[in-house]
């Protein structure tokens, strides 16, 4: 049977790349029928990467984010307005605990971090008032986004990387690369299981069998900073301007790599239990972990992905997720 015969895919083999983007490493993993379509892969997805960073970054005095003034309103790029859409949205339902407009705030903390001492309180009092997603307004039927409150500035570092991170996802299967896991640093975009596998193993409590899914962790324990005894988080409490005290690494897992990245930093300004209700909305899985152990303490919306329990030949509990 010749037509048969080649009609019967090539196997698929495992590829990998490492590129620095985004002031971190992305790495990509993805299964191709030979080098030369994986290396196509790779070199599209990373450039929509360098694209985004470019449009999106607030480090870039020159990006399309960082240009936004306090004025009329201003139409915007695509990816702009989606990644300001997701943030606003996670702005209204974590009551601001997820912020975007926090961007003055960040800076004077970023400052006090560096200088190993606590900003001034004139200083954090007027940063503060330079922030507030309230000042930031959308119109998605023209597409433009007004800032009201003149000095505001965006920082979008706790949901940038796993926005990207999906679209490189979104890239790679357009290409017929479908099989694929996008990892910017700690934010993860996970695609179609590998070949003969139930799904890409990911270690969260226990090793996870995943696809079509994204998986981010929070409050990384490098990112602290230790003052008067105190230990500080990068990540701020929008009430007060300082970074965070609790020592608790949270880790999502969601439909989506904004969600996921947004909601692991919403969740670590939150309680647990605000944050659950919350996670649940999305569909969201949530582990916390105040040390190395981590502990499953909550299982919102399961029941929306396809849940199945297996037994690994080690012994080891699977949680192999699909969606509906
Ligand atoms: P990481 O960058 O280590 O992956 P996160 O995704 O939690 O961790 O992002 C932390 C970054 O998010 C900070 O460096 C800062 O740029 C920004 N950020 C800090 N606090 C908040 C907050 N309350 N809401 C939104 N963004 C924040
Ligand atoms: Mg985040």
């Amino acid at each position: 049977m010749l037509l048969a015969a080649s009609l019967v895919a090539a196997p698929l083999e495992r590829f990998e790349a490492v590129e620095p983007h985004m002031g971190t490493l992305v790495r990509i993993t993805l299964y191709a029928p030979d080098s030369d379509s994986a290396r196509k892969g790779f070199a599209a997805a990373f450039e929509r990467i360098r694209a985004l960073d470019e449009t999106l970054s607030d480090y870039k005095a020159t990006s399309e984010l960082s240009r936004l003034r306090a004025g009329a309103p201003i139409p915007v790029s695509e990816d702009l307005f989606r990644l300001l859409s997701a943030a606003q949205d996670l702005a209204r339902e974590t009551r601001g605990a997820f912020d975007i407009t926090l961007g003055a705030a960040i800076r004077l903390w970023r400052e006090a971090r560096r200088a190993h001492r606590l900003p001034a309180e004139e200083e954090r009092r007027l940063a503060l008032q330079h922030c507030g997603y309230r000042y930031l307004k959308l119109d998605p039927r023209r597409r433009a986004v007004q800032i009201l409150q003149p000095g505001l500035q965006l920082d979008p570092g706790g949901i940038a990387k796993g926005f990207a991170a999906s679209e490189a996802l979104t890239v790679l299967r357009a290409r017929g690369l479908p099989r694929s896991l996008v990892a910017v640093s700690g934010d993860l975009a996970i695609g179609d299981a590998p070949p003969d596998r139930a799904g890409w193993r990911v270690q969260v409590d226990r090793p996870l069998l995943l696809h079509n899914c994204a998986v981010s962790t929070s409050g990384d324990t490098e990112q602290y900073v230790e003052i008067g005894g105190v230990r500080y988080s990068h990540i701020i409490d929008p009430k007060t301007g300082l970074g965070l005290t609790t020592r608790i690494r949270v880790t999502v897992l969601a439909r989506d790599g904004a969600t996921a990245d947004g909601l692991a930093t919403a969740l670590s300004v939150l309680t647990p239990s605000e944050g659950r209700k919350v996670a649940l909305r999305h569909h969201a899985r949530v582990w916390y972990s105040a040390s190395r152990s981590l502990r499953v303490a909550g299982a919102g919306g399961a029941s929306a992905f396809d849940t199945i329990r297996e037994r690994q030949p080690d012994g080891g509990a699977i949680t192999s997720i699909s969606h509906p």
